[in-house]
Parts: C-alpha cells; sequence; structure tokens
C-alpha cells in the first residue's frame, strides 16, 4: 500500500521529520482535494482526520494508534470534544440553545466533532469568523453570531468585531466555557519577562511577536497592546517567514517552533515551550508501527463514525491479535482505519466548506 505520512503543525518535531506532508487544520482542509483517492496515516488529533476525510474524496485515512473504550476515542482528542480534565466540551445542546436564540449566524469553531459541526451554518477557525461576521454587517449592523467554541477564541473575535462593528453582537458558547489547556497554561508573567529581554537587547520594534487566540487573556492583553499577530497555526507558521525581523517570541504549543525550523534557519525562535498532550500521545514508533501494520496486512481495525452524539463511532475488529487489552475495559489499538457515515460527511462537508 503505497502511504501518505500527514502530521499537523502541532506535532512534536520527531513526528515531523518522519512525515511526507506537513500542515494546519485549515491547510488540511484547503489541500484535502489533492489526497483523492489516497491512502494519508493521520498524525494529529481525530477531528482533523475527520476534516480531511470529509473534504477529501476516496480518501483512506488511517491513524498509527488509538484509546478506544465502549465507542468513545479516548486518544488522540483534542480535550474540546471529550471531556479529559479541566476545559468543558461542545455538545449537540449548545447548538439546540444557540438555535433557540434565532441569530443571524451559528458557527461551530474548528475544533468541534463533525456531527456538531453539520449541524450549524460553518465552520471558524479563528480568522475566518471575520468573513462570516462582516457578510452580515454589510447588510445587518445589529446582527447576532452564536460561536460556539473556545472561550478565549471567541473573546479575541469579540474585542476585534468590536472595533469594525460596534453594534454587532457576539455571543460565546458554551457558557461554562471550553478552552485550550496546553495555551491557558502558558506562563503571562514568564512569557512578558521573555518579551522584555528580547526588546532590550535586540530593540522593540526588531522582535516579532505572535500567539495563537487560545491564550489566556492576560496574554491576549499583552498581544493587543504590542500589536502582535493572531492567527491559526498555518498562519503562526507563515507569518516570520514572511518577516524581516529576525527574532521571535512565539506564544502557542512547540511543534510550531519545530516547523518553521525545517524551514528556515535564519530565525532565531523562542517560546514558552508546551506540548499538546493528545498530540504527544502519537509518538514515532507509533507511526513506524502503524506503516509497517498498514503494509503487512491492512488496519488493525476500522473506527466508523456513525452516531451523531457521544459515543460517536463503532469499533469493528479486524485484527484482534493486534490490540492490546487494558484494565479498565479500553483497547489500543495501532494502525486503525476512520470510515464516516455518508450523511455526517455531507453535513460536515458543507459546514466545513466555508474555510475553503
Ligand atoms: S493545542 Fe489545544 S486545542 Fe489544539 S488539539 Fe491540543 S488541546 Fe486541542
Amino acid at each position: 500500500m503505497k502511504l501518505i505520512t500527514m502530521s499537523h503543525n502541532y506535532q512534536t518535531g520527531a513526528v515531523q521529520k518522519i512525515s511526507d506532508v506537513v500542515l494546519g487544520t485549515s491547510g488540511i482542509i484547503k489541500n484535502a482535494e489533492r489526497y483523492n483517492g489516497k491512502n494519508v496515516l493521520f498524525c494529529g488529533v481525530i477531528y482533523m482526520a475527520e476534516d480531511l476525510y470529509t473534504m477529501a474524496d476516496d480518501v483512506r485515512v488511517f491513524i498509527p494508534e488509538i484509546t478506544v473504550k465502549g465507542g468513545e476515542v479516548l486518544r488522540p482528542r483534542c480535550p474540546m470534544i471529550a471531556y479529559q480534565g479541566r476545559s468543558s466540551i461542545i455538545t449537540m445542546r449548545d447548538v439546540k440553545k444557540a438555535r433557540k436564540l434565532k441569530p443571524d449566524i451559528i458557527l461551530s469553531y474548528i475544533n468541534t466533532p463533525l456531527s456538531i459541526k453539520g449541524e450549524t451554518d460553518g465552520v471558524y477557525n479563528g480568522t475566518s469568523a471575520f468573513e462570516s461576521i462582516d457578510k452580515i454587517a454589510e447588510t445587518n449592523k445589529r446582527g447576532i453570531a452564536v460561536l460556539i467554541g473556545d472561550v478565549n477564541v471567541n473573546a479575541w473575535i469579540t474585542v476585534k468585531t468590536a472595533q469594525n462593528h460596534p453594534e454587532f453582537t457576539i455571543i460565546s458558547m458554551p457558557a461554562d466555557g471550553v478552552y485550550c489547556p496546553p495555551h491557558i497554561d502558558i506562563d503571562s508573567k514568564e512569557f512578558i519577562s521573555t518579551w522584555e529581554e528580547l526588546a532590550k537587547a535586540h530593540g522593540e520594534k526588531n522582535v516579532g511577536l505572535e500567539m495563537h487566540p487560545e491564550v489566556n487573556s492576560d496574554l491576549r492583553s499583552f498581544g493587543f497592546e504590542k500589536n502582535a499577530y493572531f492567527g491559526g497555526t498555518d498562519g503562526l507558521v507563515k507569518e516570520p517567514l514572511g518577516s524581516d525581523k529576525k527574532v521571535w517570541l512565539i506564544g502557542t504549543v512547540e511543534g510550531i517552533i519545530d516547523r518553521i525550523k525545517t524551514l528556515t534557519n535564519q530565525k532565531e525562535l523562542h517560546s514558552p515551550c508546551i506540548i499538546c498532550p493528545p498530540m504527544a500521545y502519537t509518538t514515532t514508533s507509533k507511526v513506524e508501527r502503524a506503516r509497517e501494520i498498514l503494509e503487512n496486512g491492512g488496519p488493525t481495525a476500522t473506527i466508523y463514525y456513525r452516531h451523531p452524539e457521544e459515543p460517536y463511532y463503532d469499533v469493528e475488529i479486524h485484527r484482534e491479535e493486534l490490540i492490546t487489552k487494558r484494565g479498565d475495559g479500553g483497547m489500543r489499538i495501532p494502525a486503525v482505519e476512520l470510515a464516516i457515515d455518508d450523511e455526517i460527511k455531507e453535513k460536515g462537508r458543507k459546514a466545513l466548506s466555508v474555510l475553503l
């Protein structure tokens, strides 16, 4: 089987190194058609693999190793989608509540299960929300948009929208807030003190500053004050590459630093050195094992996205002997194929197409 290994920008540098292509989520969606009819081993969190499957035709998408229990994929999965610690999660209930508010538009954040994306008017990844909002504001300056997603991204969009459309209303859901643990854990004091040291050493105008909008409110305010670039992972890779500034302080997951370093050795990059645990679950040895299994007999199991609400997947085992059973009833399954119900895929594709 001819296999393309694709990694997300937040994968560790080691996994990126053994991949054929490395992209951010918007890059995966925009370039999905290139993988029509191909076999892709995807290294990232599971919703990204679903987005690739949804946006490409006849693609076969494989995932190196998953941990699954009772139809729930526990890993590698973003905590906004499955409760893994502190963040709340996005569910269909949020979409139903949003509909009752009768807004002009309901957008779901990119880190949302596919079936939930498909019940909204479109998907946003931060920057793309502005286009949807601008379109509504052209005819209705007092429009209302409900954003179901990361509370910090929503706060960033609200501030930026107020600058251009002061009468426009953004409603952030869910009310109890979903967020990205690695991003809110960036130590703001330490980050700002690194910035001050760099600014002192090189001159403030010579130091680039960028961050992901999932960062906490202290860093967001600091970013606004210093006119930092805010963007998704593809944007965070491109911004330093297209700039004359040599020194950069980057507020996001470490994989971005590895990615930029593979594209240029002309930049001095500083970061808070945080990792995304669900991404770090995929290691080089898991990727290599999956390749070997796929080349010698095919996938160990298929996870079939069949249900609109949790648990989303039915698991069909093909090679029992390769599965590790855990004491709690869970299983570790190497080399899994993903399949998605046609209706969930079609609705999801419509919502994701907003990003094209
Ligand atoms: S960086 Fe945060 S939002 Fe992105 S996958 Fe990891 S936990 Fe989820």
